[in-house]
């Protein structure tokens, strides 16, 4: 495991647990450096495939997610470390389901719910761009509570 900040190649485990099921945290310290670190390492599983809106299937892909789940919190103030939980969240919830196959739609409602215990602007943002609203009224009868909630502040 690389040091994040001198990229050291090696670094020792300093406490070390289950985050959910399928991830291990890691805390480490660089020998280089002696600064520390949070990993958080997938135990390998038979990939889940993702079904896409035309039917097609690809590999879950939990970057996909996390890049998904970083432009929603642009400037937002969400650690690096809360997206990390945020990913971890939806990937614990798609493995304890058991299902080998899901739709695109099911992923993005589980980054729904755990986006709106974070952030709600994040949450606002990820809605409007990736949620498939049946139609607009949906859309404004969902985040209406949310925006309201916004303006208060
Ligand atoms: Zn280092």
């Amino acid at each position: 495991m690389r040091c994040p900040f001198c990229k050291h190649d090696e670094t020792k485990v300093i406490d070390s647990r289950n985050s959910q099921d399928f991830s291990i945290r890691r805390r480490r310290e660089c020998l280089e450096c002696s600064r520390r670190f949070t990993t958080y390492e997938r135990i390998e599983e038979s990939p889940i495939k993702v079904i896409k809106k035309d039917g097609s299937r690809v590999p879950f892909d939990r970057n996909r997610i996390r890049a998904g789940i970083e432009k929603a919190c642009y400037k937002r103030p969400v650690s690096n470390e809360q997206i990390d939980g945020v990913v971890s969240e939806v990937e614990a919830a798609i493995y304890e389901d058991g299902l080998r196959e899901l739709p695109s739609r099911q992923i993005g409602e589980l980054v729904f719910s755990a986006l709106r215990d974070l952030d709600k602007v994040a949450f606002v943002r990820f809605a409007s761009v990736y949620r498939e609203f049946k139609d607009v009224n949906d859309f404004v009868d969902e985040l209406q509570p949310i925006l309201n909630d916004l303006d208060e502040k």
